[in-house]
Parts: C-alpha cells; structure tokens; sequence
C-alpha cells in the first residue's frame, strides 16, 4: 500500500527510498530536522579543515559543476566569498537549453573571478542517447545528469584538482537518506544508483549495441583506481551550510540578477529553468511512474521551511499536477519523434499513474494518440497496441 507523509507531500513509493516513523512522518521530513539543530558555524569550520588539504601543483583549489542554476550562483559565490577558494567552473552542455539557461550560464561565466570551462556532446549522439533511455528508462534526463557528474571528475583527476564540490546531495534533501553529520561524499554507487536509477554508461551498449565505446566516452566516469590514487574527494555543500534553495534563489536573484523561468506545472519559477523539457516531458513521465511531479517536490521543500501549510501546498498541487506541460512539441521537434511515439513512453513506463497523466485535459485535447485512455485501463495500464507505438524511441 502506498502510504503519504502526514507533514509533507511526499508517498511511500519515492524513487530515492523513504521510510516512515510510528507517527507516520517520512525520513525526509526527520532528516530536515536536523538543519534547525546543527551548529553551523561548527560545520563550516570543519568544512574549511577538508578543503584546506591542498594537491601540489594544482592551480585550483577545487571543481565547481555549474549548471546556470541558482545552486550553481549560490555554491560558486559561497566558495569564493565565504571559503577564499579559487574553483574551476566547470558545465556539461545540455544541448537543448531554454533562452534563460542560457542567459543565466552566460551572467555565471563572467560574474565571477574564476576560470570556466564546457563540454558539449556531438548534439546527434545526444539525441541518440536520450532516445535510448527514454526508451528503456523512461528518462530524457539520463544523458545530462550521466554528462554533469562525470565530466567534471574526470577533469579534476585529470588537472590534479583535489575536490569537486556539489551544491545539494538530493537523497539528503528530498527523502533524508543520510543524515547531514555522515558527511556523505560522492560516489561512484550513489551516482549509478540514484542519479542514473540503477544504469551507468556502461548499460548504454546493452540498451543498444549500435552504439560505439567512442560516443559514449565523454559520459564515463574514471575507475576506482583512478580515483584512489588521485585522492580527489567529492564535498556536498549542504552537509556544511543550511540549505534552502529558495532563500538562496532570492539572494542570487538580487546579487547576480538570476533569472527563473514561467512554466505552467511549476509552484516555483527558479527551479531547473536551463531545461525547457523539464516541466514538460520529464515531469508528465515522473508523474505516470510515481503519481506526483516536480511541483510536489517544491511544495514539499516549502512545507518543510515553514512557508506553506500542508493543506494549501495539497490545493495547490492538485491545480499544478492537472496543468498542462509546456513544450512536449518543441522537444519531441528537437528530438526528431513523434508526439504519437511521446504518448507510447507514457504508457510504456507507466506505474498505473498514467490514467492521472491520459485523463488530464490537456492530453484529451492535444495529445490524443491513436489508443484511449479506456482502451489502455483496460489493458491494465501496461501494454499498448498501435504500430505508432512499437517504433518509441526509434526517431519515427
Ligand atoms: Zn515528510
């Protein structure tokens, strides 16, 4: 049975794992306790012990992974500012990016007193991937996330760099996985695990043997050994400093003039708006698999802060959970699919939420595909029929 956390949004069946105590409260909601516990001026003094550990020779004292985001103004600032380090500022190119991503990465490149430095994927082998996994994960965001934590450490062994500093650790913030005092570091079983829901670039040829070792290159991360014998260690920012995204939003906002972003699904305009597929198809499929979207993240993150009632945040979740995402025909354009082939990966990787998604009407009107939404409850939420569907994720 799936149960809901009686403090904030969040169901049993979330994806990172939660658990819940005899009061029906979930480990996210326990876990985020802590930050009005913790002694922070303690827990950066220890931070400021890590990172004094220097690598000789290094010309920089540490990695920063940016993405235009507002962590990415708010972790670049504390590090300079607070901390006194010289990072590298280092972005894996989405290659689908909203005119405010852009924007935002352009304000990030110069705003600082630091070095900058980007990859960008051949754009066809992007495209190749993201049809590979929104075939058989169910992602498009898979390519990115495998690009943004694996570039930046190859780089940081490559350039004898002796931290990669991260802003948020998610299983921390979102489901309380860890507590803050583990001091949690980045791992090669965390990134496969949860970042990459249990499949690492090496799956990619499995899903796919058509894909050669040179494509995928750029999204491999370095071996143990290799990470051993650099001694480079991966520090989350938000096991040392009180994190609250929106607070740090409105900072970087007034210093920076970071810019966020409409969508129609989103209670908060500032969060991922590099991505203009976010709020669109990645949230419709999060929401077919899980029953919730990445508003319920947001609402979640202002219940836990104080600044929303649980009653009001559930009101607002069901307007946002029903409105129609922005963008799928932009995407599907980009990627080179059908819309008919989008409404196939909704039912394909459907967990019996789809009906949520397929009954909304914004799909009756737009997205009607060739199977209705009766036809696949009566197929058990499961399998899909017409021969648009069987060629999902082949460019059709
Ligand atoms: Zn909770």
């Amino acid at each position: 049975m799936v149960i809901r956390c009686n403090r904030c949004l969040y169901w049993s069946n979330h994806p990172l794992g939660i658990t819940f105590n005899s009061q029906g409260i979930c480990s996210g909601c326990q876990v985020h306790e802590e930050k009005d516990k913790i002694d922070w001026q303690l827990r950066l003094e220890e931070l400021r012990d890590i990172l004094s550990a220097r690598h000789l020779g290094s010309k920089y004292d540490c990695i920063i992974p940016v993405t235009g985001g507002q962590d990415s103004f708010f972790t670049v600032h504390y590090a300079i500012h607070t901390l006194g380090l010289n990072p590298l500022l280092v972005n894996f190119n989405r290659t689908f990016n909203s005119k405010e991503g852009i924007r935002n990465l352009a304000k990030l490149r110069t705003a600082f007193n630091a070095d900058f430095r980007q990859f960008t994927i051949n754009p066809n082998v992007a495209k190749a991937v993201i049809n590979c996994t929104l075939a058989n994960l169910g992602s498009l965001n898979w390519l990115w996330i495998a690009g943004q934590t694996s570039f930046p450490v190859r780089l940081a062994i490559q350039l004898n760099i002796p931290f990669v500093l991260w802003g948020a650790h998610q299983g921390i913030e979102q489901v309380g996985m860890y507590s803050h005092f583990e001091n949690v570091e980045m791992t090669r079983r965390y990134r496969r695990e949860h970042d990459l829901m249990g499949h690492d670039e090496n799956d990619i040829f499995e899903f796919d043997p058509n894909f050669s070792p040179d494509q995928i290159a750029s999204l491999s991360y370095p071996t143990d050994e290799a990470l051993l014998k650099s001694g480079l260690r991966g520090i989350y920012l938000s096991n040392y400093v009180r994190w609250d995204p929106t607070a740090q939003h409105d900072f970087v906002s007034k210093t920076y003039g970071y810019g966020k972003r409409r969508t129609s699904r989103a209670y908060s305009y500032f969060d991922n708006p590099d991505c203009p597929a976010y709020f669109g198809l990645h949230d419709i499929l999060k929401q077919a698999k899980f029953g919730y979207s990445k508003a319920t993240d947001q609402l979640t993150r202002e219940i836990r802060h104080g600044r929303i009632s649980r009653s009001n945040a559930l009101n607002i979740e069901k307007r946002l959970i029903s409105a129609k995402p922005e963008g799928i025909r932009e995407f599907s354009n980009w990627l080179g699919v059908s819309v008919a082939s989008i409404n196939g990966l909704l039912l394909q990787h459907s967990n019996g939420f789809a009906s949520q998604v397929l009954e909304g009407s914004w799909f009756k009107e737009d997205f009607r595909g060739p199977i209705s939404s009766k036809v696949f409850n009566a197929l058990g939420g499961r399998n899909y029929l017409d021969s648009d569907y069987q060629n999902i994720g082949k460019g059709i």
